[in-house]
Order: structure tokens, then C-alpha cells, then sequence
């Protein structure tokens, strides 16, 4: 009878004890690989899914089905997927195995920085690091598909295409002119996208942070940009999903001619798409040749200097903002050159919080911004959300980020 009284009790107070276990466990208590076999375990399992899902993401591997089945091929971001049926059967035939070549070559880089990591940097691999961004990923990875197949916004992105179809083409440009000019008007947006992701404390703090947080930064530590999220979809995207389909409109992108420059734009991004990879980077150190790329090219070692936390390399709330190309950059005084010993990265304050548990780290900067909004009046609302990402409201939080 006592033991029915005490279990039943134990029931009632279960939910309470639930939330402060998941609270210990995925919030206060940080990723270790000291625990029990079994939690060594469940983390190697949670990781290699998670990552095996951003590798694929990242270079390219989610648009092979459709390659192998000879149909379509993204060959650039911001241009729609080649179909392979237009191109002659040689250059289709090179084009899938580029496609391939270009996905593995992503994972070869991710286990050569995994192997290098402390060869190059004097500092071991950051495992933890890698496991709760590898779980992060997989969330973030998730609103992908929820974002995009969401009716709502699957409706509303078919109207604005709609839309379009009023807007009337000026010039048409193909083969491989288009594809250049798809390749600077991609850029400049993606470029803008991407400063304002760091100046405005919207899109920085509840978004663009996450990317920048890690400070051991390698491929496999990289936390994917949450591009996906509404919030970033209306805000820094808006550049790439709106304005851009606009001006390929106006002036008609058509790559299907562009022959050997689809290849040769799929060679150069398999090289720079690995862009946080130390190894890559240590290679631009030590082959001069390398770094006569970076006058046009984004390389591996131009975006990882995107990541630093030195200081100097605080040009305009950060430096090289480019995907693809540093012209932007150059053109608008945010350029770096990347510097011959690998900077430190991460968030330029030094009490910053790594966040290396899943949930704080989704769910922190959130939390942050609410506290900020409900201890200051609402008169310095629209600063708290939208103002500079430096802007301090009257009563600040008592915690870095
Ligand atoms: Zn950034
Ligand atoms: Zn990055």
C-alpha cells in the first residue's frame, strides 16, 4: 500500500520532473564523450546521420538521384536545374560525373579536416563541438523541408511567379554570358543578403549567429546557416528568393549553351563549396599558385576569414561576405586578405556562449531576445528587433550571448 501511495505520487510529479531532467540533460549539461558507452554511442549514431544529411546538403549529393536518372542538374544555386535532355550527350555524360566527383570530394575534405585538424591548428578536433552542431544541422536542415513544402509559402512564392510572368524579358542572354551574369547577380544578392544578416539584429541574432558561434570551426564543425527559417527567408533571403527571379526575368538567363563553362563552374565550386575546411585552407598557405584565385574567387580560405574573431578582420560587422565571388567584397570595402596562419573563429566577444547543447543553442537567442523585449518599454521595441546588431537597449541583458 505505502509503495502504491509513493509510485502514485512519483506519477504526479513526473512532468515537472521531466522538464528539469530535460532541462539538465539537453540545455545546462553540455555534449561530453566521458559518459556511459551507451551514451557514446547514441552520440556517434545522432552525429553520423546528422552529418552524412549536411554533406549531402552541402555538396550537392540531394541532386544526384536526378542526375544518375540522366533528368536535371543544379548546376548553380540561383539558376534553375539544367535538364540534361538539352545538352549534348558528352557534356551531359561529364556533367553527372562532375556532379558525383564534387559530392565526394566534399566528404574526402570533411575527413581530411577531421585527420589534420591539430596538425594545422595545435588544437584537437573539436569532438563535442562536432556532435552538437551535428545535431543542430539536422534540425535546421529539417525546416527546409517544412518551410518549403509549407502550402502557405509554396502558395505565395507560386504567386509571386505569377507575377512574373507579366514582367516582360528586355534582353536575353545565354550560354556562357548568362551563366557569368548568373554568377554576379547571384552573388551581389547573396552578398547584401548576407551583410544584412550581420547588421540587423533580427536576422543576426535569430538567425545568421548560429553559423558563426563555433570556435574550433572545421567542415565538420560548421553549423549550417538556418537559410530555411521564415524569419530568414523574409528577411536576408529576400534578395535571393524575390528580387533575383525578378531580374533573371527582365533579363533572360538561359545557361543551356554554356558548354564547358557548366563544367567548368561545377570544378571551381567543387573546390570552394568545402569553404570552412582547414585542410583547404592550409593548402592555400603552402601553394602560392592558389591564392591568385582569391582576385576573383570566394576560396575555402577567403570565407573561412569570413568566420574570424580577430578584430582586424571586423571590417563592416564582419569582412568577405561573397559566395562565390570577392568582387562584391572588393567593390565594397569589405575585403580581407585571408591571413597565412589560420585566424581564430567565432563571435568577436570573447564571453560569448558557444552553446554546446542542442537545445540552447536553437533556443537560447531566442529566449534572450524576449527577455529583452519584456524588461524594456515598448517604445525601444523596434530597435530591440530591428535595429544595429551592436545596439544596447536601456535595460540590457545581464548575459552575453
Ligand atoms: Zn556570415
Ligand atoms: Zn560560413
Amino acid at each position: 500500500m505505502t509503495d502504491k501511495t509513493a509510485g502514485s505520487e512519483a506519477l504526479l510529479y513526473n512532468p515537472l520532473r521531466s522538464l528539469f531532467w530535460l532541462k539538465r540533460w539537453f540545455w545546462d549539461k553540455e555534449i561530453s564523450l566521458h559518459g556511459g558507452r551507451l551514451q557514446i554511442l547514441a552520440l556517434c549514431l545522432i552525429s553520423t546521420a546528422a552529418l552524412l544529411l549536411e554533406l549531402a546538403y552541402h555538396h550537392g549529393g540531394l541532386g544526384l538521384r536526378d542526375a544518375l536518372a540522366q533528368k536535371s542538374l543544379v548546376v548553380f544555386y540561383n539558376v534553375k536545374a539544367v535538364v540534361l535532355a538539352d545538352l549534348g550527350p558528352s557534356i551531359a555524360s561529364i556533367l553527372i560525373t562532375a556532379a558525383i566527383c564534387r559530392t565526394l570530394f566534399g566528404l574526402v575534405i570533411a575527413l581530411l579536416d577531421l585527420a589534420m585538424y591539430r596538425k594545422i591548428t595545435g588544437r584537437p578536433f573539436d569532438w563535442e563541438g562536432m556532435i552538437n552542431t551535428a545535431a543542430v544541422n539536422g534540425v535546421f536542415l529539417l525546416t527546409v523541408v517544412f518551410t518549403f513544402t509549407n502550402p502557405l509559402v509554396a502558395s505565395w512564392l507560386e504567386g509571386y511567379m505569377a507575377l512574373l510572368d507579366h514582367v516582360p524579358t528586355l534582353v536575353h542572354f545565354d550560354g556562357a554570358v548568362a551563366l557569368i551574369l548568373a554568377c554576379l547577380l547571384g552573388d551581389f544578392c547573396f552578398y547584401w543578403s548576407h551583410r544584412f544578416s550581420h547588421k540587423i539584429r533580427f536576422f543576426w541574432y535569430l538567425g545568421h549567429i548560429n553559423h558563426h558561434r563555433n570556435r574550433e570551426l572545421c567542415q565538420l564543425t560548421q553549423a549550417v546557416d538556418p537559410q530555411s527559417l521564415i524569419l530568414d527567408t523574409a528577411g536576408g533571403k529576400v534578395f535571393v528568393l524575390l528580387f533575383l527571379p525578378l531580374v533573371t526575368k527582365l533579363f533572360s538567363l538561359d545557361i543551356r549553351d554554356s558548354g564547358w563553362a557548366l563544367i567548368a563552374i561545377i570544378v571551381f565550386d567543387t573546390w570552394t563549396d568545402p569553404s570552412h575546411s582547414v585542410a583547404l585552407y592550409y593548402l592555400e598557405t603552402k601553394l602560392p599558385f592558389l591564392r591568385h584565385f582569391r582576385k576573383v574567387l570566394v576560396t575555402p580560405a577567403v570565407h573561412y576569414t569570413h568566420h574570424s574573431r580577430e578584430e582586424r578582420h571586423n571590417i563592416s560587422d564582419g569582412c568577405n561576405f561573397g559566395a562565390r565571388t570577392t568582387l562584391w567584397d572588393r567593390l565594397f570595402g569589405t575585403y580581407v586578405e585571408p591571413p597565412q596562419v589560420l585566424p581564430r573563429t567565432g563571435l568577436f566577444s570573447d564571453t560569448a556562449d558557444y552553446c554546446r547543447t542542442p537545445l540552447r543553442f536553437l533556443f537560447r537567442p531566442w529566449i534572450l531576445m524576449l527577455k529583452e523585449l519584456g524588461s524594456n518599454k515598448l517604445r525601444y521595441w523596434p530597435a530591440i528587433l530591428f535595429g544595429h546588431a551592436s545596439y544596447k537597449p536601456p535595460v540590457p541583458l545581464q548575459t552575453e550571448r
